[in-house]
């Protein structure tokens, strides 16, 4: 790290440099004075150094330091000297540097909040001055850990053959389910080009360009609502491959991710198990179940529907779940269990719970229509013992199974079940093509367009387009998707009919993706691929709650930077060179 301005960093000097001139640069992180001693802590992204000024042998260097303050820049020269009491909780702990020479590279004010571990200051204020949040260690380590997974990902992907080529941001619309950010054209009043959602379509033309393996770690645009893991801009590790089965492309990826676990995190994953769609819905109410506890769903239509309880009989799903271990809940427990799933961001009208005492009685909030018996034949089918809870839910199936996904997960929660740095992965396959749409009564492509139907499915696709499934695939990683892919259509006239299913015309399909129409006329390879949210894969991997932790300059939840205070008007002049005034 030697340069003109220091010859080592803040964070590497120890016992072996004993007696060595040395020369720092850093920013001060602490001034502390102890009897005729001061002591700057310097710091830089490499570790803090104790700076130590003796007032009796250096009284000018002491008074040269007085008016200095936290985060100022200064360059020292001096001895590194062993510590008399030394701090073994950082590498430089043995040593201090007794300095003889110091030079001011810049003053600053004081900063509006500490840059220390846990700092006083909140979340608007870190990000309207996020180049002071990136000097704390948890945001800078955060930095260093999303550089170190992109190096190993880059390192394995080269390695297995993979090419890294960028593909354009000014493009046209590619519909993958959100809205456009759109960049008005100068040139052309009235035109405009859209940033990628995805380079979906630019690395299937890559494959037709014969690349055979393509990947890259990319910028993606998508004006959605935001959340705390979603950013109008954000990050994919995208790849995509030739002559593969969906088989080849699972088999690929799951080596990549194994890499990323072991080389990252040191740990070990069992082989990644798969769950088809349906299941995943059946078992978890959720394609993106959160596997690491079992607790799956029963359904309970045949035990429950046969006596006077209207709420069930009426329902088109009857299905419940088993918290071991839980029959001893209070009252109020289970109030608030019903109270869970009322809130309105799960929106249940009620909760029907089974306990299973410990003395082989059954309790539950519908005694007045079901009998031991009755409970007992419940109790069997969800396989729940002695001492168990069972909780059930009942209505229109797709809104049943999404509340009582929330309910399982909130029990996980509350069993402690959700324990942070245990990794459960899973391949949920088989997805459907499309999904029916109430409101705008039309199917949209479950993935996107350009994902092939199962070749066994092909025939139905006009006749029974709800049936049909495809070779299409999420990694799902404690409930959180990380990433998606398919295998592609590669013929022109099976993306025509995709099109036609989802209700365009033939000029329209023409117009916007005829370019990928007629290169797959010239030879397009049968081709597949996958994408992974590299901001969610780093916050996964450190346990983190947001992905804003893993970028440097993240937008808000209203999609503004609070630093830039963005977006912000532009001026008359732009506008009418825009055409857009
Ligand atoms: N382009 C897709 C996405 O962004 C991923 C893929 O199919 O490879 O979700």
């Amino acid at each position: 790290m030697k340069t003109m301005y220091r010859t080592h960093t803040c964070g590497e000097l120890n016992g072996q440099h004993v007696n060595e001139k040395v020369t720092l640069c850093g920013w001060i992180q602490k001034i502390r004075k102890l009897g005729g001693m001061t002591f700057i802590d310097l710091r830089d992204r490499y570790g803090i150094t104790q700076l130590a000024f003796n007032a009796e042998q250096n009284p000018d260097l002491c008074k040269q330091i007085e008016p200095f303050g936290r985060e100022w820049v200064i360059q020292v020269t001096g001895i590194v000297t062993e510590r008399y009491s030394k701090n073994k909780n950082i590498p430089t702990g043995d040593i201090e540097i007794l300095v003889e020479e110091i030079q001011v590279l810049n003053e600053s004010l004081t900063p509006p909040f500490t840059i220390e571990d846990e700092s006083d200051g909140g979340d608007e204020l870190r990000m309207k001055y996020r180049y002071l949040d990136l000097r704390r260690n948890p945001v800078k380590n955060n930095l260093m850990f999303r550089h170190k997974l992109g190096i190993a990902i880059r390192n394995y992907m080269n390695n297995i053959g993979f090419v890294e080529i960028e593909t354009p941001f000014l493009i046209g619309s590619t519909p993958e389910g959100a809205r456009d950010f759109v960049v008005p054209s100068r040139l052309t009043h009235g035109e405009f080009y859209a940033l990628p959602q995805s380079p979906q379509t630019f690395k299937q033309l890559l494959m037709v360009a014969g690349f055979d393996r393509y990947f890259q770690i990319v910028k993606c645009f998508r004006d959605e609502d935001l959340r705390s893991d979603r950013q109008p801009e954000f990050t994919q590790v995208d790849c995509e491959m030739s002559f593969v089965t969906q088989e080849d492309i699972l088999n690929t990826f799951e080596g990549l991710l194994k890499y990323i676990f072991k080389e990252i995190k040191g740990i070990d994953i069992e082989p990644i198990e798969r769950i088809t769609y349906a299941d995943a819905m059946r078992f978890y109410g959720s394609d993106k179940p959160d596997a690491r506890f079992d607790m799956r769903f029963v359904e309970l239509n045949d035990v429950l529907k046969h006596r006077d309880f209207k709420v069930f009989n009426e329902a088109e799903l009857v299905v419940g779940i088993v918290a071991k271990g839980c029959a001893n809940y209070t009252r109020k427990q289970l109030d608030g269990l019903t109270d869970f799933v009322k809130r309105p961001q799960v929106g249940a009208s009620g909760l029907v719970y089974v306990l299973c005492q410990e003395d082989g009685h059954f309790k539950s909030s519908v005694d007045k229509f079901y009998n031991q018996e009755d409970l007992r034949a419940v109790a069997e089918k969800c396989g729940a013992q002695a001492g168990d809870l069972i909780l059930i839910m009942a209505g229109k199936t797709e809104k049943t199974q999404k509340q009582l996904c929330e309910l399982r997960l909130e029990m996980g929660n509350r069993l402690g079940l959700r324990k942070a740095g245990e990794y459960k992965l899973l391949w949920v396959i088989d997805f459907p093509l499309l999904e029916w749409d109430e409101e705008t009564q039309r199917y949209y492509a479950k993935h996107h367009p350009f994902t092939a139907p199962k070749p066994e499915h092909e025939a139905i696709l006009e006749t029974e387009p709800g049936k049909v499934n495809a070779n299409a695939y999420d990694i799902v990683i404690n409930g959180t998707e990380v990433g998606g892919g398919s295998i592609r259509i590669h013929d022109k006239n099976m993306q025509k009919r995709m099109f036609k299913a989802l209700g365009f015309t033939e000029e329209e399909a023409q117009r916007q993706f005829g370019f990928l129409m007629n290169a797959f006329q010239y030879g397009a390879p049968p081709h597949g691929g996958i994408a992974f949210g590299f901001d969610r894969l780093c916050s996964i991997l450190c346990d983190a709650d947001t992905i804003r932790d893993f970028i440097a300059f993240p937008k808000n939840n209203s999609a503004r930077d609070v630093m830039l205070n963005i977006p912000s008007p532009i001026s008359e002049a732009q506008l009418k060179e825009l055409g857009l005034k």
